[in-house]
């Protein structure tokens, strides 16, 4: 699969491994397996979305090297964001939650990126707030390109024209469960719709974060407020044109308890060393497995790398400030 000399950078993204995990999977009758998309040149699932949402702006003419990017980001899009801007010659504008880790925003500020961090307490109908703030500055500064992974529908495409026809081929079509963290949903729509294109029977289920809209939304059709939640990247404050609810079969909702205890797990059991949205993925992946109780197989995903989170979800001073040791 990687055992190729690429040209470039860009060229490593995506073709990432499937792993059984056989460790977690020992007691259950399904069988667990992982997508470590990790292994991406930016550490997550996201420089997918990252490269083909450039290329596709590309292509469309909206955009040429030299030109200002802006995109609001958990930090994930904005490292996949900062290679493909770094390789093609464009800048690249962040806004970030000063919430974020320090991991991720010294990444960025590594590769140059200009980094806004905004505060994460204020409230989403702030004119500062993550989205407004980026909202704003596309609208009155209309040269620079608003990439908008939250809404452009191009995210969602990156994964039904590479993720989703991975795992198909690297599975043999084998596959009765996709589940996995929803944040844009881009991953798990795009996916999904692929899986089920090529298999009506299977099943594609979300996870979301205690704190996020989407669940009850999704369940019973309801706006909640949003609260705050600690796992990065999953979730979100209000519904979004990329999560695309119509290719879910289920939601589960995940708190930021089990999805650190899980993360921790997966290191401790099978040696990966995720983030805090991939702990939530093994969780609800067991969760399933125990409902089902028969012979099944669920695939999910390692969205991201947990060198990211060093000063956070594995730093016991971190987990006790939170009340979460
Ligand atoms: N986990 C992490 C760590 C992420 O950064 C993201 C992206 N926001 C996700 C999960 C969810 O992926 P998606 O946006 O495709 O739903």
């Amino acid at each position: 699969m990687r055992n190729f000399c690429y040209q470039n950078i860009l060229d490593a993204i995506g073709r990432t491994p499937i792993v059984k995990l056989n460790n977690i999977s020992k007691d259950l009758k399904a069988d667990i397996y992982a997508k470590l998309e990790f292994m991406n040149p930016g550490g997550s699932i996201k420089d997918r979305i990252a490269k083909y949402m450039i290329e596709k702006a590309e292509r469309e003419g909206k955009i040429k090297p030299g030109d200002t990017i802006i995109e609001n980001s958990s930090g994930n899009t904005a490292l996949g964001l900062a290679i493909v801007c770094r390789q093609k010659g464009y800048n690249l504008k962040i806004v970030i939650r000063n919430t974020t880790s320090k991991e991720k925003i010294k990444m960025l500020e590594i590769l140059g990126v200009d980094v806004i961090k905004v505060d994460a307490n204020l409230p989403p109908e702030d004119p500062n707030s993550y989205n407004n703030y980026t909202l704003n500055y596309a609208k009155s500064n209309p040269s620079v390109y608003y990439i908008d992974q939250h809404n452009n529908l191009d995210n969602n495409e990156a994964h039904y024209m590479t993720t989703g026809p991975e795992i198909w081929e690297q599975m043999n079509g084998k596959i009765d469960y996709l589940i996995g963290a929803f944040g844009t949903g881009g991953t798990i729509s795009g996916t999904g719709r692929f899986l089920k294109e090529k298999n009506p029977e299977v099943k594609v289920i979300g996870v979301d974060p205690v704190g996020s809209v989407f669940y009850e939304y999704f369940k019973n059709k309801k706006l909640i407020k949003p609260s705050r939640y600690l796992i990065e990247g999953m979730g979100d404050e209000f519904l979004i044109k990329t999560a695309q609810f119509e290719y879910l079969d289920d939601m589960y909702q995940v708190d930021d308890r089990k999805a650190i205890g899980w993360t921790k797990k997966l290191a401790y059991e099978e040696g990966i060393i995720a983030g805090g949205s991939s702990g939530a993925n093994i969780w609800a992946a067991v969760k399933l497995a125990k409902e089902i109780d028969k012979p099944a197989n669920i695939v999910t995903v390692i969205c991201d790398s947990g060198y990211k989170y060093f000063s956070t979800i594995y730093n016991d001073d971190w987990l006790a400030e939170h009340n979460l040791i």
